[in-house]
């Protein structure tokens, strides 16, 4: 038997992994699961959090924020409890909808090209019911989990993407802070986290994406956004075309005011700027909610950037790279089939131009291929089609990080000074150098999918 201070976690997604992110809590006898994701490396139900260990409806679900291994699954969620109340920041209500529909879109062809039965595990219409679902918040503000009830909610900037949050749970005997997906630096358009102040936490669910990664030698954001405007610089001089692949949300709105205030700076020469329909369609929200971004963040108009048309259609993409320009595109792993490989397979043949990621690439994508592909290679840039030949040496990557590097995530730590630390969301190498470097003192955890752990205040 537990005590009244002790609360229950049940990992059922990001354990062990960055996979679906999906926490069920149970606190003060209340039911409650923090973020409902899809595992971004697995298809079909496999990508599914481990929903079969619910074994009654939620009293709310939590959502940190719009990537989809927070969120992808909510209306798959909501279809088995079709009551359930969703709680999430203004614009991460209005984000989520435009990436859930757009997953629904992804799903349906990858049934078609794939095969996947499965797909799409749900339809429009569930995500029209889900987004009914859900209540929209401020930052900061206070509400009950349930109407008259004791637990205490609040969603705290995380400063990782428009509208991210962390969320702090007050039950009457026990705190809990999760901090979701968080980046302590200021990017181009978002400031960096502002951790609570005054605050007792019990528990601390923390990600460790980057808990592998030695951070000390990589260039503070602007630096590497300047070393990027000199490398599309020498591209556009030589006549030739960037792609640079990025994620719908966050990277892209990043990089397309990056690369504007490097041309009004001088640095990138005059040459039009693209963007693909996920991104543009953020863009606008990034643009409603201006205000959440950082208070000097310049957000341009969303129409001096030109779109990209539709890139399966081969001649469309030759009259894109027919003069230099800048092509901001998804995905940006570079995944078959995406607007970023349609427009890459085109580049390759030749040698003038440039491909330089930004984001994480994961060594199973093509992005990676790509990365590291020898003079001649061939690839394979849409299922199905001829593979092509790899001409094209200029493929570069470059560092810009939405998450905490591992110093920030350990001084989250010692700044919050839990009893508890729970690490979530990251590979085995770094959940294990983030549990080794935590001070004595804490009770620290590394549960597993599918695992439980009890945690007394
Ligand atoms: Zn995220
Ligand atoms: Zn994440």
């Amino acid at each position: 038997m537990n005590s009244s201070n002790s609360i229950t976690l049940n990992v059922l997604g990001g354990g062990g992994e960055v996979g679906a992110s999906c926490f069920h809590l149970v606190l003060d006898g209340y039911h409650v699961v923090l973020d409902s994701g899809t595992h971004p490396k697995k298809d079909g139900i496999e990508a599914l959090p481990e929903f079969r260990l619910l074994h009654r409806a939620p009293d709310a679900l939590l959502v940190s924020h719009a990537h989809v291994d927070h969120c992808g699954s909510v209306p798959y969620l909501v279809r088995q409890f079709p009551a359930l109340r969703i709680h999430s920041t203004l614009p991460t209500v209005r984000i989520m909808d435009r990436m859930l529909h757009n997953s629904v879109s992804v799903m349906e062809l990858l049934a078609r090209e794939r095969g996947i039965l499965e797909y799409p595990l749900y339809s429009h219409d569930d995500v029209n019911y889900a987004m009914g679902g859900v209540r929209g918040h401020n930052f900061e503000e206070t509400f009950p989990l349930v109407e008259g009830g004791p637990v205490e909610i609040s969603f705290h900037h995380a400063g990782h993407v428009l509208g991210s949050a962390s969320i702090l749970l007050k039950a009457p005997g026990h705190t809990l802070f999760y901090t979701g997906d968080i980046c302590e630096t200021d990017q181009e358009l978002m400031a960096g986290y502002s951790l609570l102040n005054n605050v007792h936490v019990d528990t601390l669910i923390i990600e460790s994406t980057h808990g592998s990664t030695d951070n000390s030698h990589v260039r503070p954001y602007p630096q590497e956004a300047l070393r990027l405007g000199h490398a599309i610089a020498e591209v556009l001089h030589q006549g030739g075309s960037v792609l640079i692949p990025s994620f719908a949300l966050g990277r892209t709105q990043e990089m397309l005011n990056i690369v504007a205030r490097l041309q009004e700076e001088g640095v990138i020469p005059e040459a039009p700027v693209f963007a693909s329909g996920l991104g543009r369609a953020i863009y606008e929200i990034y643009n409603r909610f201006e205000r959440y971004l950082h208070p000097d963040a310049t957000l341009r108009p969303l129409d001096q950037f030109g779109r990209i048309g539709n890139v399966w259609e081969r001649s469309v993409v030759r009259d894109l790279l027919a003069e230099p320009g800048i092509i901001i595109a998804t995905s940006g792993m570079m995944l078959e089939n995406t607007p970023s490989a349609m427009i890459a397979q085109e580049m390759v043949k030749r040698t003038h131009h440039g491909i330089f990621f930004v984001g994480y690439v994961d060594h199973e994508t093509l992005g990676y291929r790509l990365l590291h592909s020898e003079p001649g290679e061939l690839l394979e840039f849409s299922l199905g089609a001829p593979p092509v030949e790899v001409k094209l040496r200029n493929i570069q990557r470059f560092y810009f990080s939405a998450h905490a590097p591992r110093t920030s995530l350990r001084s989250v730590i010692e700044r919050l000074h839990p009893k508890n630390v729970v690490f979530v969301h990251g590979d085995p190498p770094a959940l294990a150098w983030m549990k080794e470097h935590t001070a004595n003192g804490y009770r620290t955890h590394v549960p597993m999918v599918g695992q439980s752990v009890v945690l007394e205040a």
